[in-house]
């Protein structure tokens, strides 16, 4: 698997602890250090079966976002 970057990142949950700010001095998000890039579809948790999502795209395994859920693209439902 590819090492992430941190503008893979971007939209997750943590992105905000990737820049120093208020809230975070370290400018990483926590899981950062050890994300690798994988391929999954992300489905919101309101989407019933049979999910009518993409084909599943590269995002970082650190990559956390409020309402979806990240499952293997070979998954139908
Ligand atoms: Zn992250």
């Amino acid at each position: 698997m590819a090492t992430a970057k941190k503008s893979d990142c971007f939209g997750c949950r943590n992105d905000m602890y990737n820049y120093p700010n208020s809230v975070s001095s370290s400018g990483q998000c926590w899981n950062f250090e050890d994300a690798k890039l994988h391929k999954v579809k992300m489905i919101s948790v309101r989407d019933r079966p049979p999910w009518a999502v993409e084909k599943g795209s590269l995002r970082p395994t650190c990559y956390h976002k409020d309402g979806f859920v990240f499952v293997s693209p070979e998954k139908t439902c």
